[in-house]
């Protein structure tokens, strides 16, 4: 029996860590006869012909990573409600050459937080670090699930004021954008209830940096989600501890996005444990 081809689409895309997610996920299924999720490197000028190679060769399912997050909704047939006010696609599922573009990416952290730090956004004061594109992906998840106000601090300024301004045209939820070198930010941190890193600092090369300005205060009552997975234990992840607080760092939301995207390629719940394996196993 030919298998049904699932896959990851980016450029790059050798250091990605999906194929070996999905395909431990398919084997403890016993799906990996009639499936295999394979890794695509597709070029910016090559991604409308790809996208039409998925309908004509019906592949299931596609990742989206770096660079085509945005681009690849231009070549959709439908894109869901979420995924639209993210402004950004990294799931795509072919419904009979139908292809449909979701945004698993702020759901997997909201999964995240649920399952590593035992909390929903309801409520809760939120520092947001860094407005790129996954600091989009989690203000709205945060917005949407009810945080009563997100500050969000990025060094460029003006993705500071363009995301403030998206969450605050959809959502309820107060949101305080900062001006960069903001002597505020630190009281806003000494207070909040959740501290997010949504930024590249701590991570691989960098990983003996912290996001956060020099004397922060972090409360042991904050929690602290690291977008950050590589290390696994960050710099912030290690000064929030020596404070006492929760944290947890990134490899959760990457596993939880695939957990769903697999969802919504195949219908079935996927096994997160042994996807989360697969991914520790693939970063070392
Ligand atoms: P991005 O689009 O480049 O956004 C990062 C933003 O942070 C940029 O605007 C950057 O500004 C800003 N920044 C850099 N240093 C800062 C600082 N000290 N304080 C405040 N803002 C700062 O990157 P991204 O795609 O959103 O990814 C951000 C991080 O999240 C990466 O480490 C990535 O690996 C991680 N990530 C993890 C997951 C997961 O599933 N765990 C998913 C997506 C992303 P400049 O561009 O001016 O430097």
């Amino acid at each position: 029996m030919k298998k049904k081809i699932l896959g990851v689409i980016g450029d790059p895309i050798a250091h990605s860590i999906s194929p070996a997610m999905h395909n431990a996920a398919l084997k403890a299924l016993n799906m990996d006869q009639e499936m295999e999720y394979k890794a695509f490197h597709v070029k910016p000028k090559n991604l409308g012909k790809f996208l039409q190679e998925v309908r004509e060769k019906g592949y299931l399912g596609i990742n989206v990573t770096i660079p085509h997050k945005v681009t690849v909704m231009e070549h959709l047939d439908e894109i869901t409600q979420y995924a639209k006010i993210v402004g950004a696609v990294n799931t795509v599922k072919n419904e009979d050459g139908k292809l449909i573009g979701y945004n698993t990416d702020g759901p997997g952290f909201l999964e995240a937080i649920k399952n590593k730090l035992g909390i929903t956004p309801e409520g809760k004061k939120v520092v947001l670090l860094g407005a790129g594109g996954a600091a989009k992906a989690v203000g709205m998840i945060l917005a949407e699930n009810k945080a009563t106000q997100i500050v969000i601090y990025d060094v460029d300024e003006t993705k500071t004021i363009h995301l403030t301004e998206q969450i605050t045209s959809n959502f309820e939820t107060k949101v305080i954008g900062l001006p960069s070198k903001n002597n505020d930010l630190n009281e806003y941190i000494a207070d909040c209830d959740l501290l997010v890193n949504a930024t590249p600092i701590g991570m691989h090369p960098k990983e003996n940096m912290s996001p956060l300005p020099p004397n922060t205060i972090i409360n042991p009552h904050t929690y602290i989600y690291d977008l950050v997975y590589n290390p696994a234990e960050t710099q912030l992840a290690k000064q929030a501890k020596a404070s006492g607080a929760k944290a947890t760092t990134g490899l959760s939301m990457l596993v939880y996005q695939g957990a769903l995207a697999f969802t919504v390629f195949t219908g079935i719940n996927a096994p997160v444990e042994v996807m989360e394996k697969a991914a520790q196993k693939a970063l070392h």
